[in-house]
């Protein structure tokens, strides 16, 4: 039925204008939360909504769009538009083409969904601007919080700051900006950002668990001091012992990704008075520590501090570590999930369950309550937040053709 219904030259149009918005010189995508780059995207894709939906632009700028806004509850079906810096064209961008896509392929047929959809398009997903992240749909569910607002991009500017610079506000800590009880589920495609579907040869995976993200920053604080007149066991020197920190928490993560489930990174390193011919006193990075196990990531978080404790120690530094952000893992909706399998069968669509590594929009329904779910479609080599990110459109039709199926047939608990 919606073999023929649905358009994949449409949506790769779409993916590609999109893409063509802050394009970057080796093919990527720079498109970061609440720039002018994604108030462009989001204008593009307004144009891009049939003139019979009904358009809503939250205080936050987050675009909600149905065929039907006099329904009771909707269906939820979307994503984000902004990129990390150089990041790839699918990131966020396939979740909201995918559902405009089976939202149009079912307004042609005869029957209509006993749900109808609400194509959700959210700001400001990525982290990569102001070190936190989710922050459109956490502002329209009612989850943001103070000092989310004030957490600063690396020029200074507050979260805060940008989105009045656009015009936008944050709702009232606590209120959500849409009516949450219209809500009868959320569903987000996205693509795998890794690499098993497509080692599997398999187009699409229903997602079952989200894993949880615990964020610290590290400051480590030495002695500042010139790089010439300074003898080599005099020193306090906050790079070494970065240095030596960092290479700590990729031993030790990589320990304990034997033992269960769980990775760790440090994204970057942060040197304020960095110069060539300095010792230098001060340095910050961030630990993103990811698990399904909350317990277990506690416990390796532990592990890490008190390593980075005593290197400070031995090399005469100062040491903050502060948690920055603590997201919990997330079962997605049971029920959820079996509509999806069922719609991804009835399509003849290949799939699996798998875990999400990456965190989502979606994870923010289920902490309101709201049955979420979220289907995978492969990616090349398991590439994402990387110019190089790209989606076959077999999958990306297979992809489609769930959402299509589920939104026809969606039934609440
Ligand atoms: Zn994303």
């Amino acid at each position: 039925m919606f073999n023929e219904r649905i358009d994949v030259d449409r949506m790769q149009r779409r993916i590609a204008e999109l893409g063509a918005i802050g394009e970057t010189e080796d093919g990527g995508v720079t498109c970061l939360a609440y720039s002018e780059r994604e108030n462009e995207a989001f204008a593009y894709l307004l144009e891009e909504i049939p003139d019979s939906y009904d358009v809503e632009i939250d205080r936050m700028g987050n675009v909600f769009a149905t065929p039907d806004r006099s329904a009771e509850s909707s269906l939820y079906m979307g994503s984000h538009l902004d990129t990390v810096r150089n990041g790839g064209r699918y990131d966020g961008r396939l979740g909201v083409v995918t559902a405009l896509e089976a939202m149009q392929a079912v307004d042609e047929l005869d029957e209509s969904p006993a749900i109808p959809p609400t194509l959700s398009i959210f700001r400001a997903e990525e982290t990569a601007r102001f070190n936190v992240g989710l922050i459109g749909s956490r502002g329209a569910l009612g989850l943001l919080e103070e000092t989310q607002l004030e957490a600063a991009d690396k020029d200074g500017v507050s979260l805060r700051e940008a989105m009045d610079t656009l015009g936008f506000r944050p709702p009232e800590i606590g209120t959500p900006t849409i009516d949450t009880d219209r809500i009868a589920g959320f569903v987000e495609l996205h693509i795998e950002q890794g690499p098993v579907l497509e080692a599997a040869e398999i187009p699409v995976g229903i997602v079952t668990e989200i894993r949880g993200i615990l964020r610290d920053r590290v400051t480590v604080r030495g002695l500042p001091n010139h790089s010439g007149a300074t003898p080599m066991e005099k020193r306090r020197d906050a790079v070494a012992g970065a240095a030596q920190m960092i290479d700590a928490v990729e031993r030790i993560g990589t320990e304990a990704s034997r033992e269960g489930d769980l990775v760790a990174t440090v994204g970057y390193m942060d040197v304020p008075d960095a110069s060539a011919n300095k010792v230098s006193g001060e340095v910050t990075f961030p630990i993103d520590i990811r698990s399904v196990d909350m317990a277990y990531q506690t416990a390796v978080d532990e592990r890490i501090r008190k390593r980075i404790e005593s290197i400070a120690e031995e090399r005469d530094l100062t040491v903050e570590i502060e948690v920055m952000e603590r997201i919990h893992p997330v079962s997605l909706d049971e029920h959820m999930i079996e509509q999806l399998a069922a719609a991804a069968e009835k399509t003849e669509t290949p799939y699996q369950r798998m875990a999400s590594g990456g965190g989502h929009d979606a994870m923010d329904f289920i902490e309101i309550g709201k049955p979420a779910g979220m289907v995978f479609t492969a990616c090349d080599r398991g590439l994402s937040h990387n110019p190089n990110e790209h989606v076959e459109p077999e999958a990306m039709k297979a992809g489609t053709k769930t959402l299509a199926q589920n939104l026809l047939e969606y039934r609440p608990k």
